[in-house]
């Protein structure tokens, strides 16, 4: 019941009215900085006192957040400090990719408590992958000694288009076996009443890169993945671009015009001529032994001269399909990451160079290419900002807090 206080319309700092105020509001405002007073929130909100402590309880309560007393810096009584509790819940995350899997558990705030990875092949299929995910999950709580009453959420990236209203696979080009599998519904079984977030791979990755790293001076990014297959996830406006069916920024199966057959079944798509697996079968033919990502970084690293070139030449082939997205986005920042980019020279100096020779100054000019700064987690970092944006939205902290 909203007390009478709380029932006068008018005007708040947030433009809100009284009445309008929930403790997923509340919950907004706590997160998004470390600690506050009762006070603060009070002159913030506009709530009566008793409001806002009734929103605050229901929060304390629900575990999300803290009251405490702590020393001032100036001396004198402890001030009461209101903060986001962090350890009040885990998120269960994980980045699958067509070869490599990472595997994460999170605090509420995202932050990765543990992970584990492995090599995996994507096409055998929903119930090996995704039942091994949901095993590393099981693996991961346990050694950390949570329960899994504690899972608040599960994020899941998956190296194909993906309806995000269901978490159904849609029509992927190069997963055979997979076509409208419900993702969700591997998870359902442990955990039940948990939301299972789903996207593609790349765009949990353009999501992690972006919120931990770009989103102060970008709004607009596309974000590379090369590893032995090519991902690209768009950020247009601080938001994920998903498009009508989630297939959004799949730049791997546009075609090169060479008659190298990719595993689509289509002949030239960048993927088949520029992805990681391209250059190993390349490599091998030349008699290095490669058979992943890392295999080929390795020999970059050591400077075996046509493994820089392949990986330069790759550069080349996909800063070309990326021009008319670059025209067609007009982004600030392109974010090269995925295995193939842990030693990433090569690959941005071929990208760039395609990039700056074709585009149009108007587009280039304000644009910079660069390595992932998130690294290897970002995957599973966006995986985690895509389930806290869920579980966090006003409207599902107001319904699950009055059920
Ligand atoms: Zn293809």
């Amino acid at each position: 019941m909203v007390p009478p206080s709380s029932a006068l319309p008018g005007p708040t700092p947030a433009g809100r009215t009284h009445y309008a105020i929930g403790p997923g509001f509340i919950l907004g405002l706590i997160r998004s900085r470390p600690v506050w007073t009762r006070a603060q929130l009070v002159a913030l909100t506009g709530l009566a006192r008793s409001t806002l402590s009734e929103r605050i309880d229901q929060l304390a309560a629900a575990k999300l957040v803290m009251v405490g007393k702590e020393a001032m810096v100036t001396g004198g009584r402890p001030a009461e400090s209101i903060r986001f509790n962090a350890a009040g819940g885990t998120l269960l995350v994980a980045d699958i990719g067509g070869s490599h899997s990472r595997i994460g558990i999170t605090d509420l705030h995202g932050s990765l408590i543990a992970t584990t990875d492995k090599d995996i092949d994507i096409s055998a299929g929903p119930d090996q992958i995704l039942g091994s995910t949901l095993a590393d999950f099981h693996t991961l709580l346990a050694e950390n000694s949570i329960d899994a009453s504690h899972v608040r959420g599960i994020g899941i990236g998956m190296p194909g288009p993906v309806d995000t209203a269901t978490g159904r696979i849609v029509r992927p080009r190069t997963m055979p076996g997979w076509d409208t599998v419900a993702v969700p519904d591997y998870f359902r079984a442990s955990f039940p009443n948990v939301p299972v977030l789903v996207d593609k791979d790349a765009n949990i990755m353009a999501l992690g890169e972006f919120r931990t790293s770009w989103s102060h001076e970008h709004s607009t990014t596309i974000t590379v993945k090369v590893g032995m297959g090519i991902g690209c996830g768009l950020i247009v406006n601080d938001t994920v671009l998903h498009g009508a069916r989630g297939a959004a920024g799949d730049i791997a199966h546009i075609s090169r015009g060479s008659d190298v057959q990719c595993l689509c079944g289509q002949n030239g798509c960048v993927e088949a001529v520029a992805g990681g697996r391209a250059i190993a079968a390349k490599l091998n033919a030349a008699g290095r032994t490669v058979t992943t990502s890392s295999d080929i970084v390795d020999l970059v690293r050591e400077g075996d001269a046509l493994a820089v070139r392949l990986v330069r030449q790759a550069g080349r082939e996909i800063g070309e399909v990326l021009i008319p997205t670059i025209a067609l986005i007009n982004p600030s920042l392109v974010v090269i990451g995925g295995n193939l980019a842990d030693s990433p020279e090569p690959l941005l100096a071929g990208i760039r160079e395609s990039v700056y020779a074709h585009s149009h100054p108007l587009s280039t000019e304000a644009l910079q290419i660069v390595p992932s700064k998130t690294g290897p987690q970002a995957g599973l970092t966006g995986a985690a900002m895509l389930t806290l944006d869920t579980i966090f939205a006003e409207n599902a902290v107001d319904a699950a807090l009055s059920a």
